[in-house]
């Protein structure tokens, strides 16, 4: 992905954003490699995802040993959890991302196939309060986005224990319309029927509609999980809906599952998705250990943005503009820029030989808030105009007292 400055602005203020949430509810930054050997994803993304099977870059290194570029990075987290010990220390952990992702799909409006995650993960806490805890940071960062129109579904999808119990029955009606189902589900029948509610084909997604749900089929533990999740979320005012066609496209997922769904930003209207993972860090050679975390997409959140009219404004960078005539004025003025810039101020003056006029348009067009031009004349007195550009207004200025100069931009 290129993004240019005219962009970039909106990525920061996201970044600059998520990070002060995740400082907010105590999550520490974590950064992981790129790519990992494909064994890890297969294992913890779930050989059945769409992820593994169709959409990672896989390539083979010198020794040819199976390489892929992450695609997600929650089973990265887990790998460097697990390689670093840190398992053993005080729980739970709480990191969070901000990376590139690479998926090998269709790009179109908010799917390419290098994308941006902010992303958190909780390991070691099984309580349902840490969902509420994950789901509450998640949401404290779409409202500090200010965006209104992104909204919280949330279910559960059990665990192995009711699990086999749902997938039966969900076989059981989805082989009744097994001629009507795409190729796709056809398949997911045998290998993976919870995957057919999340089917985006429109015939799959009809017959989903009515069929058996998730919540009917949950072990009393999974049930009690459910219902305490929906007491802090409830404690904590924040609103939802309970959609049992949400069960997340990972392997690893169990209990709790939840996207934030905007409305209006097109097909690809989930800005984030996250659930509980009790099983990946075992199942990626760690401990029994808990799990839950989500990831945005930010380009989503940049769709989602622009839509509810919230983008922050373009910063005013360009404090002062110094115009020069002449070589000497030139110096001084790349000398004069150089000594505000130590004291804090950005300063800018000419670099590629314009004409007076056009060094002005130029400063114009940055957008500078203040210029000044010198001149022989400004060079012998010492003394220069500083123009404030908001109101045209001028004062004087002693050009050899930085001091008094950065006073005058304020
Ligand atoms: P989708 O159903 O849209 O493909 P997913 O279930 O594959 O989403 P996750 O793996 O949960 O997505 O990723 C979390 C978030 O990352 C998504 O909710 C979305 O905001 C973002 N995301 C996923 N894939 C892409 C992509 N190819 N381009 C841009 N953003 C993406
Ligand atoms: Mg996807």
């Amino acid at each position: 992905m290129d993004i240019f400055p005219d962009e970039i602005y909106i990525w920061q203020h996201i970044e600059k954003t998520a990070r002060e949430v995740a400082a907010r509810y105590g999550f520490e930054e974590i950064r992981f490699p790129t790519f990992e050997e494909t064994a890890l994803f297969n294992r913890g993304v779930g050989d059945t995802t769409d992820i593994v099977q169709k959409e990672m870059y896989t390539f083979s290194d010198r020794d040819g040993l199976s390489l892929s570029l992450r695609p997600e990075g929650t089973a990265s987290t887990a790998r460097a959890v697990i390689e670093s010990g840190k398992y053993a220390d005080t729980l739970p952990l709480k990191y969070y991302y901000i990376i590139n992702c690479f998926r090998y799909e269709k790009p179109q409006a908010g799917r390419s196939r290098e994308f941006y995650q902010f992303g958190v993960e909780i390991f070691g806490a099984q309580n349902a309060a840490a969902d509420a805890h994950v789901i509450a940071m998640g949401n404290a960062l779409i409202r500090e986005l200010n965006l209104k129109s992104v909204a919280l579904h949330i279910n559960s999808i059990g665990c192995p224990e009711c699990r086999p119990k749902y997938h039966d029955a969900l076989r059981e009606y989805f082989r009744a319309h097994s001629d009507e189902l795409c190729d796709t589900c056809r398949k997911r029948l045998e290998t993976n029927p919870l995957r057919i509610l999340d089917c985006k084909s429109e015939i799959c997604s009809k017959i989903a509609d009515t069929a058996p749900r998730t919540i009917e089929y949950l072990c009393d533990d999974c049930s009690a999980h459910f219902d305490s999740l929906k007491k802090c979320l409830d404690a904590l005012g924040i609103t939802y809906s309970i959609d049992t066609r949400i069960v997340r496209g990972l392997d690893y997922y169990t209990r709790t599952v939840f996207e934030f769904i905007s409305e209006g930003i097109g097909a690809q209207s989930t800005v984030c998705g996250g659930g509980r993972y009790d099983g990946l860090i075992e199942s990626v050679g760690g401990p029994r250990m808990a799990g839950i975390g989500f990831a945005m997409g930010i380009t989503r959140l940049i769709l989602s943005m622009k839509q509810d009219g919230v983008l922050p404004e373009p910063p005013a960078n360009l404090t002062l503009y110094i115009a020069s005539l002449g070589d000497a004025a030139s110096v001084k003025a790349i000398e004069i820029a150089d000594r505000l810039r130590h004291t804090g101020i950005s300063a800018e003056s000419d670099l590629v030989g314009r004409s007076l006029k056009a060094q002005i348009k130029y400063a114009n067009k940055a957008g500078a808030a203040y210029t000044l031009i010198l001149g022989d004349s400004e060079l012998e007195s010492g003394k220069a105009q500083l123009k404030k550009m908001s109101d045209g207004s001028q004062v004087e200025i002693d050009i050899n007292n930085i001091a008094e100069m950065k006073a005058a931009l304020q």
